[in-house]
């Protein structure tokens, strides 16, 4: 299977004449390819239902054999910010023109991997049994540095298949989950580990400690770190203003967040808050797969919910066609999240929550009912 990367060969998505400045492609890379039957008219369902509004998917062709492979070997996804809604419908005419069994496009002047502001791709690495770890590579200077990861060889894998070295671990917290590819990767690679230094005891390998509000720097692009207690005491999110990322690690997940193991409601309330106060389009990197049986609880307490119910939806196609649902975007977690909707009348009477009770109390509640769903 012929494999690409958005800066080297292909993101039909960006067609010169869809070209928008402030874009930026991510490449994700997808652990499990998967031929999917009706590859294109799937493609086109999924793209035009548009969720996130402000992501757009451009899955990898080739490899398909059928001549429509688009979901099939599907190793690579370009996601692309600010295409329209109506842009998907476009492109499955070009898709269908420009695919051809098993042949590598090039047609890597469609796709500006950079914007502005950014040249950092994102690739996922799916380890364990629902965990991401993510690869960082700046295209300029091709620094790489991998997000949680879990275990070493998927990691391995992914760098090996680009002939790409490793030059920093960041870990968000200290669960073996997330760290526990950290002294493998960093025999092998020399990499450094970046983590809080309230942890610093319980992160593996650990060189570079961090605390909140500071400003890392990833080969250029400024790194913010914020903390974001209540899954564990040393939790912090990496925040990535330049791309409009941030890797939430177990605090946010899509539509839930991550169990209180060393916090109270009131921290993990306080640590979502600080994420929402982020820009909406800013994408959400969590630390699992865990959004099809979140969305069950979700709709459970809050089933009139609209918006809810079409991303739950849509959830449950991309899983049924071994997809992921991440990145997602702030904008859809404030719409469908219970944990951050916490002011919900429909999600109060649901859990029959006080209307005196603040929202960490709703918090605290909303936690247990999803513990014991
Ligand atoms: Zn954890």
């Amino acid at each position: 299977m012929a494999s690409f990367s958005c800066s080297s060969r292909v993101c039909v998505l960006s067609l010169p004449i869809f070209s928008l400045s402030c874009c930026v492609c991510f490449v994700i890379l997808n652990e499990k390819g998967r031929m999917g039957k009706g590859g294109m008219m799937t493609w086109s369902n999924h793209a035009t239902q548009g969720y996130d509004g402000s992501v757009a998917r451009c899955w990898k062709m080739g490899g398909g054999g059928n001549g429509l492979g688009v979901w099939p070997g599907m190793r690579q996804l370009c996601l692309r910010k600010s295409l329209l809604y109506g842009l998907m419908r476009l492109l499955s005419t070009p898709f269908k023109t420009l695919r051809t069994a098993g042949r590598t496009l090039k047609v890597a002047q469609f796709c500006s991997v950079s914007n502005t502001s950014s040249t950092l791709q994102i690739e996922l690495v799916p380890c364990l049994k629902d965990n991401y770890a993510y690869l960082l590579h700046d295209v300029d200077t091709g620094t790489v540095g991998v997000v949680d990861p879990s275990e070493a060889v998927p990691v391995i894998d992914a760098l090996s298949r680009k002939n790409r070295n490793l030059t920093y671990i960041l870990n968000t917290h200290h669960h073996h989950d997330h760290t526990g590819g950290n002294a493998e990767l960093k025999a092998r690679y020399g990499a450094k580990v970046i983590g809080s230094g309230i942890d610093k005891d319980r992160i593996p390998g650990i060189d570079i400690v961090l605390k909140d509000g500071d400003k890392w720097m990833f080969a250029g692009h400024e790194v913010v770190v914020i903390e974001t207690p209540g899954h564990t005491r040393g939790h912090i999110s990496f925040y990535f203003p330049g791309s409009g990322a941030i890797f939430t690690g177990d605090t946010l997940f899509s539509l839930s967040c991550g169990k209180l193991f060393e916090g109270t409601p009131e921290q993990m309330h306080s640590s979502l808050s600080k994420i929402m106060s982020l820009p909406d389009e800013t994408n959400i990197y969590c630390g699992h797969e865990y959004t099809l049986s979140n969305s069950k609880f979700a709709l459970s307490i809050e089933p009139k919910n609209e918006v809810l119910q079409s991303y739950a939806t849509h959830v449950a196609h991309l899983r049924s066609k071994g997809l992921p649902t991440i990145p997602t975007t702030l904008k859809m977690e404030k719409m469908c999240n219970p944990f951050l909707r916490t002011s919900s009348p429909e999600i109060r009477k649901s859990l029959k929550i006080t209307a005196t009770a603040d929202d960490s109390e709703a918090l605290g509640i909303i936690r247990e009912a999803k513990d014991n769903f």
